[in-house]
């Protein structure tokens, strides 16, 4: 099932009626879900990822634009008859059930046509147990579950009623971060077997690079970037974006563009096609240096720490945002430790250039 959130703006009122101003949460969102994704929605905590959640779950109502699920428009239908299914951060199991009663409870509450025999409902249950593999527990409590299985029980509540659409709300937050990792593992593999349309919102930009087929990167209620998370990384839309996504994260150094060169301090790193003369942000991933003991780059060498397969050499240069600049080299690489200064030359692909003041990408060609 396609999902269409059309020029969707969610406006709250201010709280402190007197001073306060009321807070866009949610900006004129335009996006089509392709039938049967997974959407990693991300962004730092208050940009409106629950806010969007919750208008396609029905929860919150918008102030304006439009949601359809497939060719229906459900902008003004209840949560309960939009087919959803909801899993949050806390799992709001109900403590005194079983698993079992758990998963059993939103096909209870079935009304007319769609009210289903015990037999039917037993059925149902134990398929969706069996997805998230907790079948062998249908008899506990939720006390008597670990965070994973207690996430999975909440995923299996939601799976029962054979939903049009799957809403997740940072559903991993409250595990650790082994768990977090295998039970992300497990959220993509019943997406993929069940087809289901997914949206899954999430401050960690790891966890949506890894499961989602495309995301959709906001900032203060505003869609940033829409794409899959290779083609984000690779050809960010701003600094904001280059910035989020990524770790260690890009180095950002001031610079400037003069007569067809990218200038760090006084040295030309990197010669550009049809950028006009004008100071820039810098952005360059940490795989994006090469050690080169020609290279235009020199960096005053702090430490370099071994990684295993890689090496991260941190240093400083006076032109950093960041305290220090993090490089990724191969650790068949060389480093002399004692000679206290670095050179680099630097991959075109991997190196971004930013407006001064609008934060948007400047595109250049190599030359
Ligand atoms: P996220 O899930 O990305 O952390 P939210 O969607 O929860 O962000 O919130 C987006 C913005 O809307 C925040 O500034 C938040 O304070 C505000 N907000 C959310 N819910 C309400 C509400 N019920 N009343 C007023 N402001 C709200
Ligand atoms: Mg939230």
């Amino acid at each position: 099932m396609k999902v269409v959130l059309q020029n969707l703006t969610k406006i709250f009122p201010s709280r402190d009626k007197k001073a306060g101003k009321e807070v866009v949460a949610v900006n004129d969102f335009t996006f089509e879900i392709p039938d049967g994704k997974l959407i990693g929605l991300l962004g730092p905590s208050g940009c409106g990822k629950s806010t969007t959640l919750y208008m396609i779950s029905g929860l919150q109502k918008p102030t304006s634009g439009k949601i359809f699920f497939g060719e229906d428009d459900v902008t003004e239908v209840s949560t309960e008859n939009r087919g959803i299914g909801l899993v949050f951060q806390n799992y709001a199991l109900y403590p005194h059930m079983t698993v079992k009663q758990n998963i059993l409870f939103p096909l209870q509450n079935l009304k007319g046509a769609d009210k289903l025999s015990k037999e039917e409902m037993d059925k149902r249950a134990l398929e969706a147990a069996r997805l998230v593999q907790i079948d062998e527990l249908m008899e506990r409590k939720p006390s008597e579950l670990s965070g994973g299985q207690q996430q999975r029980v909440a995923i299996a509540r939601a799976l029962v009623k054979m939903p049009r659409v799957l809403l997740l709300d940072e559903p991993l937050s409250n595990l650790d971060a082994r768990l977090r990792l295998q039970t992300r593992e497990e959220i993509r593999r019943i997406q993929k077997e069940t087809g289901i349309t997914t949206v899954f919102v999430t401050h960690d930009q790891e966890e949506a690079m890894s499961i989602s087929d495309l995301i959709v990167v906001m900032k203060l209620g505003v869609v940033q970037q829409i794409g899959q998370p290779q083609q984000v990384y690779d050809d960010p839309a701003n600094l904001f974006v280059a910035k989020f996504l990524g770790t260690p994260p890009i180095n950002v150094l001031e610079g400037t563009v003069r007569g067809g060169k990218v200038y760090i301090g006084q040295e030309a790193v990197l010669e550009v096609a049809g950028v006009a003369d004008q100071p820039v942000y810098i952005g360059i991933r940490p795989e994006g240096f090469v050690l080169d003991e020609n290279g235009p780059l020199s960096c005053k060498l702090s430490n370099v720490e071994v990684m295993g397969r890689d090496v991260s050499i941190v240093s400083t240069n006076p032109a950093s945002l960041n305290p220090v600049i993090r490089s990724i080299i191969n650790a068949d690489n060389r480093v002399d430790v004692t000679s206290g200064t670095v050179r680099y030359s630097i991959k075109p692909h991997k190196f971004f250039l930013f407006h001064k003041d609008t934060e948007e990408r400047i595109r250049f060609e190599v030359k």
